[in-house]
């Protein structure tokens, strides 16, 4: 034994002074002064824990203070983001008590937050068999089977935004967990390592659904639909695997924001092995001005587009092309324009016709060449609209804006939702 401690009775009193002092930290929930306040409480009681071992019952109740400390600390800790240290002071309290209910609750939601559902969900089973889930069984329940819903959908990748989509992309953003298709990372003729897909990828299909790491908060899905479009948009995004992906002029995958995820999906189908590409800014420009952006953007493009565009378009083509954008052309005017752009990089692929082709003919070949892209869907539902298509017109027609729909938004709504949304993507004025 040490000569200088203190009796026993005053350091119990320096002990009930603390815990008042951080309990009253943690109601005011300044989670900083917590953290160390229980860390200092801890600290105190782990050093007092060896003069107790003479008295079981004191022991054992400064066995449970430490435990809830430890509890209390995670907490602290998780509000602040801080959750790997979160994670392992929960483990400290379990070790003491391993059925103890505040620690499985706040564990059980610390994983919720790191994606691992499973692990959740193991925590919140043992926590409802305590006494005190009597009392907190609606939350309890609620935990359970968000874990149980997130852990299905990040196996089977069936997400459905429909709700959120229909309120206009406000409000609550639907729940999603990570999901990781049919992709792997392998070194891209692009440049250095890209995503690559392992099968084939259906037009809309969601194949990366992930957290979005270090990026501020998009709240409007449509403005970021162009990433890179604005400059203020410029690096928002770093996703562990997203970041993976290459740029192309002719690119096969889109992104859409909701909430803290961001989900990719094919905006054209993709064959097994093709390489998923994104255009980091509007595609739908000439090759001069898609120059200006990749030097914007610190690259410069090699894809194949650009390879046959620059072989192909003769300086004035390219003029009278720039003047047409600039000038501000209708939507439908920026569509044939197009090809004019893209002739001769269709003949290359033996899509494209002689003739000027009908609507669908151009939208198909557009989208084979860029994706889809809202203005494009856009165009196409006017035009469907004043076919009288629509609410109950020609299904072909409904088909194919479905499918173009699918290719701009993602496979993860329902049919009907689906439906709304194009109905108003042909009404809205250009914004
Ligand atoms: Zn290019």
């Amino acid at each position: 034994m040490r000569e200088a401690e203190p009796p026993p009775a005053m350091e119990e009193e320096k002990l009930q002074q603390l815990r008042s002092k951080v309990t009253e930290l943690l109601l005011r929930e300044e989670w900083r002064e917590s953290i160390q306040a229980y860390s200092h409480f801890i600290t105190l009681c782990q050093t007092h824990i060896p003069n107790t071992t003479h008295d079981p019952n004191h022991l054992s109740k400064l066995q449970k203070s430490v435990c809830l400390a430890f509890s209390n600390l995670a907490e602290a800790r998780s509000r602040l983001k801080d959750f790997s240290e979160a994670l392992r002071d929960c483990d400290e309290a379990l070790k003491m008590e391993s059925t103890h209910f505040k620690t499985l609750i706040c564990k059980g939601k610390i994983l919720l937050n790191l994606d691992r559902y499973s692990r959740a969900l193991g925590c919140f089973k043992i926590a409802i068999q305590d006494p005190q889930a009597n009392a907190n069984s609606e939350t309890l329940n609620g935990y359970l089977e968000k874990c149980k819903k997130l852990e299905f959908l990040s196996k089977s990748g069936a997400f459905d935004i429909s709700d959120w989509v229909l309120n206009g992309f406000r409000g609550k953003s639907p729940e999603l967990a990570e999901y990781i298709g049919a992709v792997e990372i392998k070194k891209s003729e692009i440049s250095g390592r890209g995503l690559f897909a392992t099968r084939n990828i259906d037009i809309g299909t969601p194949f990366l659904v992930t957290k979005a790491i270090a990026t501020e908060r998009v709240e409007d899905v449509i403005s970021a639909k162009v990433l890179g479009k604005n400059s203020d948009y410029y690096g928002i995004g770093l996703w562990l695997l997203a970041s993976f992906v290459n740029h192309s002029c002719n690119p096969n995958a889109k992104r859409l924001h909701s909430g803290d995820h961001v989900i990719v999906h094919a905006s054209r189908d993709i064959k097994a092995g093709e390489e998923v590409t994104f255009a980091y800014f509007d595609v739908l420009l000439p090759l001069s001005k898609r120059k200006q952006m990749t030097t914007n953007w610190g690259f410069s493009c090699n894809c194949k587009r650009c390879r046959v565009e620059e072989g192909a378009c003769c300086k004035k083509d390219m003029r009278e092309l720039e003047i047409g954008i600039e000038s501000g052309v209708d939507l439908g005017g920026v569509i044939y324009r197009l090809e004019e752009g893209m002739r001769r990089w269709m003949e290359s692929r033996g899509t494209w016709r002689r003739r000027i082709p009908a609507m669908e003919a151009v939208v198909e070949s557009v989208v084979d060449a860029v994706g889809s892209d809202e203005r494009i869907l856009k165009v196409f539902m006017e035009g469907v609209k004043r076919n009288g298509g629509g609410g109950g017109g020609n299904l072909v027609e409904m088909e194919r804006a479905m499918k173009l729909g699918r290719g701009v938004y993602g496979k993860v709504m329902k049919k009907q939702a689906m439906r709304n949304l194009l109905e108003l993507t042909g009404m809205n004025e250009q914004s």
